[in-house]
């Protein structure tokens, strides 16, 4: 036990924030309700700035064209991403935010002490884009990255010719309408970012210097999740929802074994203006003598995040703190040590329990290692919320060998009889099993048509 214990204090030196949840604005009127600023810039400088031991990158915009007066920002300002290193390490999120020098955008922006924050992170800025020599506001490549909560007919924002946009924006900022896309272009993302990315593999992987995380020691030894004694404020069921999400992750996933370990009293001081610094950890490792464990912070508490506008921004970040690396299936993987899940303050309003259950579900899967998978309705998709599927199963199935008994399938045979498939199979196994038999109409979503706990050889299914 003492040395993890040394292991878990010598190297706290990586931490990952990469997770984000948002919920977007229905539309550009609801972005331009919720914020407070409204600015195209140009990103001029990038530095780093020093705050209480931990180095944050810092963007310096300079002011375009205000579409409002704001008379405390007037020339320039700064946007600084939730990314920062501490105690000699460095690493970069890859959904936080990236810019690039001497890009215009179109920001709408909130205040957040002395700099700012886009309202929905990537998903709400605009890139000032040329095309065939006219100048368009086109929506950032990457905010279909960004996770995203409500309804799926939302997605996509559309692109606009700059100074209609603009004007639009400046009109209905003074006068109260209804906001329309119907002069927004019919053209695609893809005559603005020729080199989109092809389809990879279904899934991904959170990264550190181009290293996947993934906690080793599964199944033997567990990774404790626990859930702030307080409670969700803002939703009373959050301790159920929570308590649910992990039951369901323990029991669609068999080659993890997390265990629903209760409540925590993590009490951050929010020195620095954040949970998750080393006094997070060392609460982990003085109150539980180990580290293995993921914490689920509720109701924002350091204020960290923005938030949320009428159910418009951030819902939830999490991640994974890497304590070492390893050798898995050939390569080289960062070794997950702590976990955290910090769900905003205000988020009861804006969901049921089904969609909070599935959110911390999400969340925890980060939490495990993993990133979106963006080829299917998975619950790992970006676009929030799904229930757990083949797709994300076989991700963790990966990383985490499940579970085999010796089984062997002696026959399998299908005949079809009118209307009716009938299936006959027999399994020569020394153990118990469980049979589950799933079809899929597209070869992709998979349903379960016949489950089974039996010993029986031979089985028929009609
Ligand atoms: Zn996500």
């Amino acid at each position: 036990m003492k040395s993890i214990f040394f292991i878990a204090l010598s190297c706290i030196y990586c931490y990952y924030l990469n997770a984000t949840s948002i919920i977007p604005a229905k539309n550009i009127g609801e972005l331009i309700k919720s914020a407070e600023y409204i600015t195209v810039a140009r990103l001029a400088s990038t530095d780093r700035i020093e705050t209480n031991g931990k180095t944050y990158t810092k963007f310096n915009f300079k002011i375009v064209q205000n579409l409002n007066y704001y008379s405390d920002l007037k020339n320039e300002f700064s946007i600084i991403n939730f990314s920062f290193s501490f105690k000699g390490g460095s690493f970069k999120a890859s959904s936080d935010l990236e810019f690039e020098l001497d890009q215009e955008y179109l920001f709408f922006l909130n205040k957040k002490g002395n700099y700012f924050i886009p309202v929905t992170l990537d998903f709400g800025i605009f890139e000032v884009k040329k095309y065939k020599g006219q100048e368009y506001l086109v929506p950032r490549e990457h905010y279909l990255d960004v996770a995203q909560i409500g309804n799926s007919s939302l997605m996509k924002l559309p692109i606009y010719e700059k100074n209609i946009l603009i004007k639009k924006i400046q009109f209905f900022k003074s006068n109260k309408t209804n906001w329309d896309d119907k002069n927004a272009e019919k053209l695609s993302l893809s005559s603005f970012y020729p080199e989109q990315r092809a389809a990879p593999s279904h899934c991904n992987f959170l990264t550190y210097q181009s290293k996947p995380f993934r906690w080793i020691g599964f199944p033997n030894s567990n990774v404790n999740i626990r859930y702030a004694a307080s409670g969700d404020n803002s939703h009373l069921t959050a301790i159920t929802d929570t308590k649910n999400a992990i039951t369901e992750t323990k029991n669609a996933y068999s080659g993890i074994n997390v265990t629903d370990a209760g409540t925590h009293n993590y009490n951050p001081s929010c020195i620095g203006g954040s949970s998750l610094t080393d006094e997070f950890i060392n609460f982990i490792n003085s109150t539980y003598n180990s580290y293995r464990n993921i914490l689920i912070i509720y109701n924002d508490l350091c204020n960290e995040l923005a938030d949320l506008i009428n159910c418009t921004g951030i819902v939830a970040i999490s991640g994974v703190f890497a304590i070492s690396s390893h050798v898995y299936d050939g390569s080289l993987w960062n070794t997950a040590g702590y976990g955290y899940l910090l769900m905003n303050n205000n988020v009861g309003p804006c969901v049921n329990s089904y969609l909070y259950k599935l959110i911390v579900e999400h969340e925890l899967s980060h939490s495990l290692g993993f990133d979106h998978i963006t080829s299917s309705t998975a619950n790992m998709n970006p676009y929030c919320c799904y229930t757990i599927n083949s797709l994300d199963i076989a991700c963790v199935n990966y990383s985490y060998s499940p579970i085999v008994l010796p089984l062997e399938i002696e026959s399998f045979s299908i005949k079809q009889e009118a209307e009716t498939n009938q299936l006959n199979w027999k399994i020569n196994s020394q153990f118990e099993y469980n049979l589950e038999l799933e079809v899929a109409a597209d070869n992709r979503n998979f349903k379960s048509i016949y489950n089974s706990n039996s010993s029986n050889a031979t089985n028929t299914f009609q």
